[in-house]
């Protein structure tokens, strides 16, 4: 499938180690030259993967998300700190639901 991410197209798909050997140690890749984003989902087979699998899958991609949002602003700096993304990642989902509050907000009853 692909997103627009700012304005360019990314292709979103998936790969294993075996196909990729930047999959080795990553769960996801954020390829910001050719444009595409990519996630290993064998883990998904795994007996000792986490619970609630698909719900990791989705954090991943919304952390190399933030990769490519970083690259495609001109952040690089952003866009190489682990930390910052990941965090981001997390608390997306929550930042999501406190900015629809906000954006609901009747600007006269305040
Ligand atoms: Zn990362």
């Amino acid at each position: 499938m692909k997103i627009n991410i700012l304005g360019t197209e990314y292709e979103i798909k998936r790969q294993t180690a075996k196909e990729n050997c930047k999959l080795d140690d990553a769960s996801g890749i954020c390829e910001v030259y050719s444009k595409e984003i990519i996630i290993d989902t064998s883990a998904k087979d795994d007996k000792m993967a986490f619970n609630k699998i698909d719900d990791f899958f989705h954090k991943v991609l919304r952390h190399e998300g933030f990769h490519a949002i970083f690259a495609e602003a001109g952040a690089s700096q952003y866009m190489e700190d682990e930390t910052l993304v990941d965090m981001l990642a997390m608390l997306y989902p929550r930042i999501k639901v406190i900015m629809e509050q906000l954006d609901n907000a009747e600007i006269e009853s305040i």
